[in-house]
């Protein structure tokens, strides 16, 4: 049977690991991380992503302003206000919580977004130094650079690994590609990224070392499709339907979890796998931030 990546246990360590380093800087510099959310409107789903964020930032020591806006406000207004953060020295990562009403321009907000304050990394001048690698990529991608974490902490070796990623979306699957592929730890690995237009998904599949799969689909990946030992990383959330008990969502992932786990080496779950992971990961970059506003600085 595959040996477990629980994201539940990596994350309580990156964030334990988070909390020291902000402890260290407020010892050594007198601040902290400062982290603004700017949530519009009231959709539930919203407030609870933000609330997760807030308690989140809280329990690492950050500085956290939780700025909740009407769903009237005008997108100049928007734009007004993250320019005052973009200007707030205390502020090191700014996060506005999508979907955002439909008077409002995304692309147009997330653009205004200091690329030194976007710890979502969804700003085209930080893909753009995603591309580039190496000390260029201040932020990665909450998402992908949690898929990294968790096939470096469990052991796997990347380098000249192949990797086959299913999916080519701009949060998940082209970007974890581009880090695999990139010269450092916890890459140099041969890519493939497939997707609907594929031919042959199961052969490139079979090929896979390391499996990284993102399309939304579940049970896509068949167990006889996965190379016996490969790292499996599901990243699929799919509501297959409620728990009548609980009146909770159950969830799968894009994999057969039950059967490719006898055959995988190692394998994330649905839930708790790369889920929890996201979250810690924008915790890593807020920090980042601080510490490169410092060096900055210096
Ligand atoms: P997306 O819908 O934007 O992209 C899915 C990709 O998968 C597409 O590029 C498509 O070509 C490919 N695909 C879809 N069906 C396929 C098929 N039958 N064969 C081959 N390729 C296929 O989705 P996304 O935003 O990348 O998210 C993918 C999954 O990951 C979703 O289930 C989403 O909920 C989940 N997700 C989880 C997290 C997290 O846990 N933190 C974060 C982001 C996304």
């Amino acid at each position: 049977t595959a040996e477990l990546i629980s994201g539940t246990e990596i994350r309580k360590d990156i964030l334990a690991e988070v909390k020291a380093e902000v402890e260290e800087m407020k010892a050594k510099h007198g601040m902290v991380p400062g982290l603004v959310t700017i949530l519009v409107g009231s959709s539930p789903a919203s407030i609870s992503y933000v609330t997760l964020k807030v308690k989140t930032a809280l329990s690492v020591g950050f500085k956290e302003i939780q700025d909740d806006q009407p769903d009237d406000i005008s997108e100049a207004d928007l734009l007004a206000l993250i320019d005052k953060y973009n200007n707030d020295p205390e502020i090191h990562g700014i996060l506005v919580q999508l979907p955002l009403p439909k008077h409002i321009d995304d692309k147009k907000i997330l653009n205004a977004i200091n690329p030194d304050k976007d710890v979502d990394a969804f700003h085209p001048v930080n893909v753009g130094r995603l591309m580039i690698g190496g000390d260029e990529a201040i932020f990665l991608p909450c998402t992908p650079a949690g898929i990294q974490e968790m096939i470096v902490r469990s052991g796997t070796e990347t380098s000249g690994a192949e990797v086959v990623v299913v999916g080519r979306s701009n949060i998940v699957g082209k970007p974890i590609a581009m880090m695999m592929a990139q010269k450092g730890v916890g890459a140099n690995s041969t890519v493939t990224i497939v997707h609907t237009r594929t031919k042959d998904l199961a052969a490139h599949c079979q090929r896979a070392d390391i499996l990284i799969v993102a399309a939304g689909v579940p049970d896509l990946v068949k167990p006889e499709w996965i190379k016996p030992g490969a790292t499996v990383i599901d990243v699929g959330v799919n509501r297959v339907g409620m728990n009548e008990k609980t009146g909770k969502a159950i969830l799968k992932g894009d994999v057969d979890f039950e059967k490719a786990k006898e055959i995988a080496g190692k394998i994330t779950p649905v839930p708790g796998g790369v889920g929890p992971m996201t979250i810690a990961m924008l915790m890593k970059n807020t920090l980042k931030s601080a510490q490169y506003a410092i060096k900055k600085k210096a």
